[in-house]
């Protein structure tokens, strides 16, 4: 029997988001469209819409649809911004951002996860993603200034590249933390500096670069 995935959406959206305290009806409407089971391993369809991240090879994950949803309420766009995305991974995030705001840049250090996403994103008609294999804790000075960048793996702090390529009044949303756990943080600048705010736990894989974890320290 073939899932309707547009009523597990809805589900999605009534029994994770909103009854979670994710507010914003943009955020909420995307949620209802963007199609995440086209994001998740073949053997995964049929729970694309479950509440819970889910592997989608080389030892990576697409975040839980609640963790991506509250990430992006947290940048709070209006439409009009340049994102940068550091971890592409499946694309689904990308895809949800795209929706939101003018233009998405997304860095990614695996060329395989990379070159999925982007067939994937350009099948689906995404036109407005630009993506880049490479070590995502430098940036992309290319295309900044940043009005939002938001971080989709753990650090162990704001990578300096990233709070130089936001503008005042820029964001950056980003998991920092340990090896294994961290808080999710919003990062607001400022003209006297910057503003934090400690969302919630969050657990994700490490951000491995430069300006982050290095191999070593992750064995
Ligand atoms: N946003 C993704 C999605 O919607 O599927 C999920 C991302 S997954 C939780 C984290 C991703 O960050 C992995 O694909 C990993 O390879 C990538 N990553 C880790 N360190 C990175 C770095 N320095 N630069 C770019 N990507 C990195």
């Amino acid at each position: 029997m073939k899932a309707n995935f547009s009523e597990l959406r809805n589900k999605m959206v009534e029994e994770q988001l909103i009854a979670r305290g994710i507010k914003d009806p943009g955020t909420l409407e995307v949620f209802r469209k963007v199609p995440r089971h086209e994001f998740v391993q073949k053997k995964d369809l049929d729970i694309a819409y479950n509440d819970f991240p889910l592997a989608i090879g080389a030892a990576q994950t697409i975040s839980q649809p609640y963790m991506v949803a509250l990430m992006t309420e947290c940048l709070g766009l209006s439409g009009k911004e340049k994102v940068l995305e550091i971890g592409t991974g499946s694309g689904y995030q990308a895809a949800i951002l795209a929706e939101l705001a003018k233009e998405v840049y997304s860095i990614e250090r695996i060329p395989a996860l990379a070159e999925n996403a982007k067939k994937l994103l350009a099948r689906l008609g995404y036109q407005n993603i630009k993506i880049k294999v490479e070590d995502g804790t430098a940036g992309w000075t290319e295309y900044a200034p940043f009005e939002a960048i938001i971080v989709t793996a753990g650090a162990p702090d704001f990578p300096s590249p990233l709070l130089q390529q936001i503008p005042l009044g820029g964001k950056l949303v980003i998991p920092i933390g340990g090896r294994f756990t961290q808080t999710l943080t919003v990062a607001t600048k400022h003209k006297n500096g910057l503003e934090i705010k400690d969302i919630c736990g969050c657990v994700f894989v490490p951000l491995l670069g430069k300006h982050a974890w290095r191999e070593k320290d992750v064995g």
